[in-house]
């Protein structure tokens, strides 16, 4: 009996923390906006941990100046001896000193050794290679080197193996700062990269600011923490050798740059709570303001969702009211740059509106034929003009046709198109600035999320 009961509290247990792992699952994130294509990274911290696969140096490494991780660019000497700890291989490379050469440790898979010399060219390594017996190390083998400002300090043998960083502050890392741990690798290219590993909590005090203003109401901020949660796991893997990246491709993320103590605060007291539509985690876009109703995802892309359904507004704050104005020598260059010839610009027609009274078809009108655009093309035509893509889609479009004409009437019929409209973004799912306003009118972020996500729950 003692057993059963045991049993039915381990199974309890099990049922109530079921996904206590999200607010500690660790996540990827590239760091695309700073690397992707560096030569080297500048780590400012002057003590920091070193390890592989997240097992970690339990003494720190300390630098004079700072840590700078670059593409080995010298010829080195291998003495192919192998030492079962750094502080081993350390005291040999210091022999090597002593002899009168420089001399550098090496990481290896699970050992440690000693390069020495380092040279700029071959036949410098050949001679030493000569009198220490060894194997040539050449440069074009993508090796990783550490530095302290100008002299090298550790370098990896194995272009797989990807050295991470820890320290008991935030890792500064070129002007940046992040929580976590750092790791650099060349992956599939030539250059370094850079991946912050840190868990789903931690990144979201670095994303959730960026996407709503920390001194928003509470509740509107923590729906946007559960909308940023559930959105992030379920783009887990969205790239080969991390989960997602620092760029819009997935969510702007800065590191530590953004935080703020509230927010952090508030997505602690959500740290496990997600969206799900029968259990299945859901899609939880997001956008800032739909201008009055927000729309069915089917007439933004193209499927039909059931949980991404058309809501009006309870109390949108000040939606965004935008003006953009076109020549029609400008449309004809836009579409001339998706390689589109329907002759000079005409006007522009809206030939069909959502039931949200969305414009869900429009047709630039030609001399030549024209181009219909549809759903969120109506927005992204305009991506490559000066403003970007067009704000909304609840917009309407006047044809100003110039007063004076040329003589034949046929030449500088530059006329205007001026598109008026209101609200921000796709406008699927929730609304920011709706959000904003349901707090303001006391609703709790769990019932601001299940009005924007229809059907859904929130545990
Ligand atoms: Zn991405």
């Amino acid at each position: 009996m003692r057993k059963f009961i045991l049993f039915l509290v381990a199974i309890l247990f099990f049922v109530c923390n079921f996904n206590f792992a999200y607010a500690d699952q660790k996540i990827r994130v590239g760091l695309e906006s700073q690397f992707k294509v560096a030569e080297s990274a500048k780590i400012a911290n002057k003590k920091i941990y070193l390890g592989f696969d997240e097992k970690f140096s339990d003494y720190p490494f300390e630098a004079k100046n700072n840590f700078i991780v670059s593409v080995n660019k010298k010829f080195y000497v291998s003495t192919n001896k192998k030492f079962d700890s750094y502080q081993n291989a350390l005291s040999a490379k210091n022999n090597y000193v002593k002899d009168g050469y420089k001399s550098v440790v090496c990481a290896q898979k699970n050992a440690w050794s000693v390069y020495v010399g380092e040279f700029d060219n071959l036949d410098e390594a050949k001679k030493l290679n000569s009198i220490i017996g060894g194997s040539i190390i050449c440069p074009q083998e993508k090796h990783l080197v550490i530095y302290d400002g100008d002299v090298s300090f550790i370098i990896f043998e194995d272009n797989s193996l990807c050295p991470q960083f820890k320290s008991d502050e935030f890792i500064k890392l070129n002007d940046r700062e992040y929580r976590g741990i750092i790791e650099f690798g060349f992956y599939d290219t030539n250059k370094i990269m850079a991946v912050n590993i840190l868990s789903l909590n931690e990144y979201l005090y670095g994303t959730v600011p960026s996407e709503m203003p920390a001194s928003w109401p509470q509740e509107a901020l923590k729906a946007q923490a559960v909308a940023c949660r559930t959105y992030t796991l379920t783009k887990l893997k969205s790239h080969k050798y991390y989960d997602v990246c620092d760029l819009t491709h997935c969510q702007v993320y800065l590191g530590v740059k953004n935080e703020s103590q509230t927010v952090n605060k508030l997505i602690h007291e959500t740290k496990n709570i997600c969206i799900y539509y029968n259990d299945k985690l859901i899609d939880a876009v997001f956008f800032s303001s739909s201008g009055g109703v927000t729309e069915n995802a089917e007439n933004v892309w193209s499927n039909s969702v059931e949980y991404l359904k058309s809501k009006v507004e309870l109390n949108e704050q000040n939606p965004k009211i935008w003006t953009r104005e076109f020549k029609s020598s400008q449309l004809k260059q836009l579409l001339a740059e998706n390689k589109i010839d329907i002759g000079d610009v005409l006007g522009v027609e809206i030939l069909e509106y959502a039931p949200s009274d969305r414009v869900n078809k429009i047709s630039i009108i030609g001399t030549n034929g024209q181009k219909v655009l549809a759903k969120e093309e109506i927005r992204s035509f305009f991506a490559k003009s000066k403003g970007g893509s067009l704000e909304s889609r609840m917009f309407t479009v006047t044809n100003k046709i110039p007063d004076s004409l040329d003589e034949d009437n046929s030449k500088n019929l530059d006329c205007t198109i001026i598109f008026q409209g209101r609200g921000w973004g796709h406008a699927v799912g929730m609304s920011q600035y709706g959000a904003k306003g349901m707090a303001q009118m006391g609703f709790k972020f769990d019932d601001i999320l299940k009005y924007y996500y229809t059907g859904v729950q929130v545990k």
